[in-house]
C-alpha cells in the first residue's frame, strides 16, 4: 500500500488505503476514529463498482462492473426509494469506476454510530468519502457485513 497525500487529493494504490484516508477524514470532521473497516467485494470477486448515491437520503448503491450485481449498501433499501441518486465520479479524472470501503465508528455500547463510504478511483487512485451518515438503528452489527 502506498499513499500519496501531497496533492489536493489523497491517492492510494489499493482499496485498503482507504482506511488511512477515512481515519483522517473522520478525525478532521467528527473527531472520531474508525473502529471497523470493510472493503466491498462482489460475490464474483471483483472490487470495481459503479456507485450511485444520495448523501441527503443516506443511500448508496454499488453495481459490479464485472457481473452487474447491484447491492444497496448498509441496509439503505427503504431510504433508496426516496433517494435522488447521483453517479459517483472522480474529482480528478471523472472516471466512474471505483473501489469502495466502509469505515465504521462505534458508540460506547459497541453499536455502530456512523458510517463512511470511502471510494478510490481505479484509474488515478484519487480517494474520497462519497457519503457518510449517522446510524441510529439497533442492533447494528450486521451493517459490518453490508459494505
Ligand atoms: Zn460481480
Ligand atoms: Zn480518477
Amino acid at each position: 500500500m502506498t499513499i500519496d497525500a501531497s496533492g489536493p487529493w489523497w491517492r492510494g494504490t489499493e482499496a485498503r488505503d482507504l482506511l488511512a484516508y477515512l481515519e483522517a477524514f473522520a478525525s478532521e470532521r467528527q473527531s472520531r476514529s474508525i473502529d471497523a473497516f470493510r472493503v466491498a467485494i462482489c460475490p464474483c470477486g471483483s472490487k470495481a463498482f459503479l456507485l450511485e448515491g444520495d448523501p441527503a437520503e443516506q443511500a448508496v448503491r454499488r453495481t459490479c462492473l464485472n457481473c452487474g450485481t447491484e447491492h444497496l449498501i448498509l441496509d439503505c433499501e427503504e431510504r433508496w426509494e426516496e433517494a435522488t441518486p447521483v453517479r459517483c465520479r472522480c474529482v480528478e479524472c471523472a472516471c466512474e469506476v471505483h473501489e469502495l470501503a466502509v469505515g465504521y465508528t462505534f458508540d460506547k455500547k459497541g453499536e455502530v454510530a456512523r458510517v463512511y463510504a470511502g471510494v478510490r478511483c481505479v484509474n488515478c487512485g484519487t480517494m474520497g468519502c462519497f457519503a457518510n451518515w449517522a446510524i441510529d438503528q439497533m442492533p447494528s452489527k450486521h451493517l459490518l457485513d453490508l459494505a
